[in-house]
């Protein structure tokens, strides 16, 4: 089935083309699907009713439909649960800050990168999401919420690189100006470390931030951390990580979760610093999510402080993430976990979470 709201401006001339249109139905089609983001093409006013009819009849409008939603006790942190239109369930997590409103998106249901320490990948990938469906997340949380998404982070579950053609296709069309127009210097797209497609993002000198999952300072111990390091050495990521610097002008930003005696000791910071002394990059520190299926717990804070605090003194740019929603099964992937045990324990409907709520269903064209 091909996925209308996938089709850039130009697919779209040649679909309505193909239906015997001018070509500026589809700049039409394009705006009511992605400013006006209407849920019927019924509500496409301006089309006429023929191509209307035959659009809903060949090219039905895939929406994702919110099954449950965890608010943080501060309230500036949302995760949703949305059911895809094949039942599939993903994660996606709004937040409020100071500087605006940003949504961390999941890229595909479940990943099969294996890191250790994630929800996300426990179950290995079920597949691919489309853009169209990378999309939706941000314009259902808009919608449910009324306010606008500023910032779009490609952080939720999934390998965003692993799933890089669809990334390329979504980047283009939420930076669209004719359409949401999010600006790619508020998008961070966050990878485990896949190099060649890192050389490859680097040649399309897109202006968003790139974030790679780095979490430990040598080898041996990224490869207990992170099954992707066995076939990429830090070496070689590092290395793509100076060309893509080369390339965009953009400073990486690394991501180090810190875990209890694991990654977070004077040493280690002491040789990350050396790794990264002299590269135009900043470095985030998150205390790692504990997952009930790994026994990893979070660093205490003095040793985030003392962490900090190395890096610091090696002229590195370092901030510790604020946490928000460690209160509502914030890591990635462990709300759609819990609700698929749930459901499997009890054979039935929806476990309603404690911190959480039911929302009713919102609609269109899902069974
Ligand atoms: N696959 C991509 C993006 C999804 S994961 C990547 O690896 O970057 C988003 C970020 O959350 C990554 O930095 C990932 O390592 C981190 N993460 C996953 N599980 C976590 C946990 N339990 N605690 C803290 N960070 C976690």
């Amino acid at each position: 089935m091909t996925d209308i709201k996938s089709m850039t401006i130009e697919e779209l001339t040649e679909l309505v083309a193909a239906m015997g249109e001018k070509p500026f139905r589809a700049k039409q089609l394009f705006a009511w699907m992605h400013v006006n983001r209407v849920r019927t093409y019924d509500e496409m006013r301006n089309l006429p009713g023929k191509l209307r009819s035959r659009l809903a009849e060949e090219q039905p409008l895939l929406t994702v439909r919110a099954v449950q939603m965890q608010e943080s006790a501060r309230g500036d942190t949302r995760k949703y649960l949305f059911a895809l239109h094949d039942g599939n369930m993903i994660e996606s997590v709004w937040m409020r800050h100071r500087h605006g409103i940003s949504v961390c998106i999941s890229s595909q249901v479940g990943c099969r990168m294996g890191c250790r320490f994630c929800a996300s990948t426990l179950d290995g990938c079920v597949r691919n999401l489309t853009a169209s469906e990378m999309l939706e997340q941000i314009y259902e949380i808009q919608r449910l919420t009324g306010e606008r998404v500023s910032h779009i982070d490609v952080m939720g579950s999934g390998e965003p690189l692993d799933n890089y053609d669809t990334l390329l296709r979504w980047i283009h069309l939420v930076s669209h100006p004719d359409g949401i127009c999010i600006s790619q210097r508020n998008i961070t797209v966050s990878t485990c470390g896949l190099v060649p497609q890192i050389r490859e993002l680097a040649r399309e000198r897109f202006g968003i931030t790139l974030a790679i999952s780095l979490h430990a300072p040598d080898d041996l111990l990224r490869q207990e951390l992170m099954p992707v390091a066995r076939r990429y050495s830090i070496g070689e990521l590092t290395a793509a990580c100076r060309e893509y610097f080369a390339e965009t002008g953009r400073r990486i930003s690394f991501e180090y979760a810190l875990i209890a005696g694991k990654n977070d000791g004077a040493e280690h910071a002491e040789k990350l610093a050396k790794l990264l002394k002299g590269m135009n990059c900043h470095v985030n520190l998150i205390p790692v999510n504990p997952v009930k299926e790994r026994n990893y717990s979070r660093s205490a804070a003095p040793e985030v402080r003392n962490f900090q605090i190395k890096l610091e003194k090696y002229g590195i740019n370092v901030t510790i993430r604020r946490e928000m929603g460690a209160d509502i099964d914030g890591a990635c992937g462990q709300l759609r976990k819990r609700y698929q045990d749930a459901q499997n324990d009890s054979g039935a409907g929806v476990q309603e979470s404690r911190s959480g709520m039911n929302l009713p269903g919102s609609g269109t064209g899902h069974p």
